[in-house]
């Protein structure tokens, strides 16, 4: 137990503030506590004051989807809560680039859901699609 602790404090010292912001807010729910003390004393050390968590969960509440746990459902491409969700296409990505003729291509394998953060909402991977729009548009550049 004492092992594990230590590895999670060497995580938190090195997390990004806004992921740190996130787990103590909206990920709270389903945080261990002894870790929940750890980040909260790390926030502290980097100089945020209790006002400043709850006006970053009060901003992340305004927009994030909440699951029947309570904690915000993550977006599909990064630890940061999604706010929007959308149908699209499941790929399976093909790549040779050790062959003289390289190619990349990906193959549509089954829709499903998936959850978009605000950054990924803007510049999606994959791109953000529904199953009826014409294919030419789905491509990766
Ligand atoms: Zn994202």
């Amino acid at each position: 137990m004492e092992f594990h602790l230590k590895r999670v404090a060497e995580y938190i010292r090195r997390a990004d503030t806004e992921e740190l912001l996130d787990r103590v807010t909206i990920y709270r729910a389903g945080m261990e506590p002894a870790a929940l003390d750890l980040m909260e004393g790390e926030l502290d050390r980097r100089g945020l004051s209790p006002a400043d968590i709850r006006a970053h969960d009060a901003q992340r509440r305004a927009t994030a989807i909440f699951l029947p746990d309570g904690t915000a459902l993550r977006c599909s491409f990064c630890d940061r809560p999604a706010i929007q969700q959308a149908r699209g296409w499941h790929k399976l990505r093909l790549r040779a680039p050790f062959t003289s003729r390289s190619f990349n291509i990906a193959l549509p394998l089954f829709p499903r859901l998936f959850a978009y953060c605000a950054i990924h909402l803007e510049s999606p991977s994959p791109p953000l699609h529904t199953p009826d729009e014409n294919p030419s548009n789905t491509e990766d550049q």
